[in-house]
């Protein structure tokens, strides 16, 4: 399979753009581009199989309804969006504050003690309006910063999300609040939250001392308890890190089997490179997505298995893979995923994965193991002439409710993006004056700390 070695990137130190070329050697893949001030950079963007070109996938443009911005200066200088995007918004985050009360070496948003002002209700109410407005209602809200518990009106910030008309409201965190406070997930749940993507970077607090800078483990697993018992989806979060916890994949994974249905899934995210870095992050420090697929196999002792995952249907297909798995009463995992409908447009609980799943498996289940398993739970006896009908409720009435989806998303910095990817990119990031930004734009930082789009009013992003 051939596919275009020719794409565009940014130059991470000042940020131009400029032609971008992918390299392969074998399966493994540099992204390698030259600034003519600033000279050439090269970094792994793929390393094995599945191979690049076996597992990228062509993809029909879905250009977003309604744009706030028109196409002036060129990708990726004109987001808002402009009408040269690619891909309609699945998912709009919003930063609810820059504070955080966990200072962590590792950080997404760069939050910390920055001194802004959190947006107030009115403001964060014209956000919901400007995303209703550009995407509809039918799209998942994340609720982000900052760490987004440090507001006392959180509760009120997710009931006026239900009322401009969003069912899905997902909150981002660490976790510390609600471990603090059993009423606290509860009154998150009564407000209209669906769900808390909990940061989660491993089963040990080795882990959580390099990352976070101390033990968090207990906190977690109150935090899961509390979220679970006032039923809210739990989906856990992990950054991997090499030499971190690239060996606890699998642990993670069968934690967060062992709490399912309460916990919904895990989404694992390869660590990218926001912030000041003089020089570029060594290969070494990155770890690409198949990586992670191999990992998920070898890790799970072949309970999940490479094949069992697919690329998405919806961001572009270097971004991400996804696969979703029912855990059978007797401890089994069975995979779900249709490989030839993938699509992950939808939440992370699996919603739409499980429904597309399931109408898969009514065509092609065949698990005799289940069968029995069944047939000795009711008593039943196998006389060879009842229908297999009820086995088949069973087991889909088990994939409703203890389906357990595992993806990753590959988030880019200044150093790998590809502006390709960005352009198809699905999740966005409502800016301050109500643009939507896609999130690696939005967070990307040049080698100097200089941002494209953070920090930037409409009126002085300038290029
Ligand atoms: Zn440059």
């Amino acid at each position: 399979m051939s596919m275009p070695l020719e794409t565009a990137s940014l130059c991470p130190y000042c940020l131009r753009r400029v032609p971008a070329r992918r390299i392969f050697s074998g399966n493994d893949v540099q992204l390698v581009k030259e600034c003519p001030e600033h000279g050439r950079t090269s970094t792994v963007i793929w390393r094995g199989t599945p191979s690049m070109p076996t597992w990228r996938r062509p993809k029909t443009p879905s250009r977003p309804p309604v744009c706030f911005t028109e196409s002036k200066h060129g990708c990726p200088f004109d987001c808002g969006l402009c009408p040269d995007h690619g891909q309609h918004s699945c998912s709009a985050l919003l930063e609810i504050t820059q504070r955080c009360n966990l200072h962590c070496p590792v950080c997404f948003a760069d939050s910390g003690d920055t001194g802004t002002a959190d947006p107030d209700l009115e403001t964060i109410e014209s956000w919901y309006r400007s995303v209703r407005h550009a995407c509809g209602d039918h799209i998942a809200v994340q609720l982000s910063g900052g760490e987004p518990t440090v507001r006392q009106d959180l509760p009120e910030i997710i009931a006026a999300g239900r009322r401009h008309g969003f069912s899905f409201l997902q909150l981002n965190t660490n976790g510390l609040r609600v471990a603090k406070d059993p009423n606290y997930a509860r009154q998150l749940k009564e407000a209209g939250l669906a769900t808390m993507f909990l940061q989660f970077d491993g089963t040990d607090d080795t882990i959580y001392r390099k990352l976070r800078g101390r033990d968090l483990l207990e906190i977690k697993l109150r935090a899961i308890d509390h979220a679970v018992a006032a039923r809210l989806g739990v989906v856990l979060v992990p950054t991997i890190v090499p030499r971190v916890n690239t060996q606890n994949i699998g642990d993670i994974l069968r934690f967060g089997l062992e709490r399912s249905p309460g916990v919904r899934g895990v989404h694992f995210q390869p660590i990218s490179y926001f912030g000041r870095f003089p020089y570029p992050p060594a290969d070494e420090d990155r770890i690409t997505l198949p990586e992670i697929l191999q990992a998920i196999e070898r890790q799970s002792g072949g309970d999940m298995r490479v094949d069992h995952f697919a690329p998405p249907g919806c961001e572009h297909s270097l971004c991400s893979f996804h696969g979703n798995f029912v855990s059978l009463p007797d401890g089994r995992l069975h995979a779900l995923t249709d490989p030839s409908s993938s699509c992950c447009c939808k939440p992370i609980v699996a919603a739409e994965g499980a429904r597309k799943s399931t109408a898969f498996l009514t065509r092609q289940w065949a698990a005799p193991e289940s069968a029995t398993e069944q047939k000795k739970k009711t008593g039943t006896e196998a006389c060879g002439c009842e229908p297999a009908a009820s086995d088949l409720d069973d087991f889909l009435q088990r994939v409703k409710t203890h389906t357990f989806a595992v993806s990753a998303m590959a988030f880019q910095d200044a150093w790998n993006v590809d502006l390709e990817r960005t352009r198809n990119c699905c999740i966005h990031v409502v800016a301050p004056d109500g643009r939507l930004v896609p999130f690696c734009l939005y967070n990307l930082t040049s080698a100097e700390g200089k941002t494209l789009y953070r920090g930037h009013n409409r009126a002085d992003v300038a290029h």
